[in-house]
């Protein structure tokens, strides 16, 4: 694989230009050029500059709004909901998440729903921003299937992550943010095109046989979830709390609706915040210190989350495949 390295504020000016090229407002393109800058900052690359052919695939075919402009109804005192006007998530999550971390510091809880957005991203982007605000943050969004439940060959459930924020007072968050399916399809696609193999029993052919070629799950297979029938109770509550408590599209109502244009299909987004100062009280960060203390003195334990902070402290270029860059260059 041919790679050339880029500079942050380039990897942004890439990303931003061709969404403002193909309709976005500046509003609307900058939200999303930043969480792509921020995903390749922190080596999250399956979710980086790979996404934006599908971002503009959707732009072309209209059916995301690149001029959206979110707006907040309180549906309760704590629960919030917002109207994602269409458009991509990183705009709605904007719009939500200052209103959700001021509810829950009054509340103790807060939830915020997300409708009618479209969801291309990691989800540690809004579980983050909770932390950093001195919050637990909780996302989670359903997907097109692409994901069979235990004991099933056929798809139903999406890839479905669930991320999971804990807030520390004098370090960087532990933060979790995770497909419930072996592998983010994202991650399956990247390992395709640069012919790696994936683990056995990441997900079965369209045959219904257990395989490790990427490309075979990505074209016409199905994945499966982790932990087998653990992971597929899991992947089912996403689906409840991101499209039935939302009041948003289920995976295979996604599916029906969607043009598959490549983008990202219609959908929701369920985020819950908690407040460690009103819930736990004053002593909560030392009390969870000790508990992550016993954890790292384990031999072979790191927190989820140090990996990506330890990337974002490098300021330097990052090395992107350069055909994926001819191809936004070509858009
Ligand atoms: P990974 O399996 O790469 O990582 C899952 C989590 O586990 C991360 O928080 C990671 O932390 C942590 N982790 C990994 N290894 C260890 C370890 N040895 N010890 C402790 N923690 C560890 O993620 P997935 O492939 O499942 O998902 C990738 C991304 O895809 C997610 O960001 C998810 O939100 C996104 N996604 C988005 C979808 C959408 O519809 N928008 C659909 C599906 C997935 P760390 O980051 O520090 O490595």
């Amino acid at each position: 694989m041919n790679t050339t390295f880029l500079e942050l504020n380039k990897i942004y000016d890439l990303a931003y230009n061709v969404l403002k090229k193909h309709g976005c407002d500046e509003f609307n393109a900058d939200l999303v050029a930043t969480t792509v800058t921020h995903a390749e900052r922190d080596g999250s690359v399956s979710h980086g500059l790979f996404r934006i052919p599908g971002y503009v695939s959707s732009l072309k075919s209209k059916k995301v709004n690149g001029v959206s402009r979110p707006s907040n109804k309180f549906l309760t005192q704590n629960a919030i909901r917002v109207e994602g006007d269409l458009g991509f998530a990183p705009v709605a999550i904007r719009v939500g998440l200052p209103e959700l971390v001021k509810t829950t510091n009054k509340h103790g809880v807060g939830v915020l729903t997300i409708t009618n957005t479209h969801h291309f991203a990691a989800l540690w982007h809004e579980t983050e921003f909770l932390a950093e605000n001195n919050l637990i943050g909780i996302a989670c969004t359903a997907y097109k299937p692409s994901v069979a439940p235990a004991g099933a060959k056929k798809p139903l459930f999406g890839t479905n992550p669930i991320s999971f924020s804990w807030p520390r007072k004098n370090d960087t968050p532990v933060v979790f943010d995770m497909a419930t399916s072996t592998m983010a399809m994202g991650e399956v696609q990247v390992a395709a095109r640069d012919g790696h193999k994936v683990p056995f029993g990441t997900g079965l052919d369209k045959e219904g046989n257990k395989t490790d070629d990427p490309s075979l799950i990505a074209n016409g297979g199905v994945l499966l979830t982790f932990g087998d029938y653990k992971g597929s109770a899991i992947a089912m509550m996403i689906e409840l709390l991101a499209a039935g408590l939302v009041g948003d599209l289920f995976s295979f109502e996604a599916k029906e609706e969607d043009n598959n244009d490549g983008g990202p299909a219609r959908g929701g987004e369920f985020i819950m915040a908690l407040s460690p100062e009103l819930i736990a009280g004053e002593n909560w960060n030392e009390h969870a210190e000790k508990f992550f203390l016993q954890m790292k003195s384990l031999d072979g334990v790191r927190l989820p989350g140090e990996r990506r902070h330890r990337n974002r402290l490098d300021k330097g270029p990052r090395q992107i495949n350069s055909q994926l860059i001819d191809k936004i260059n070509s858009l």
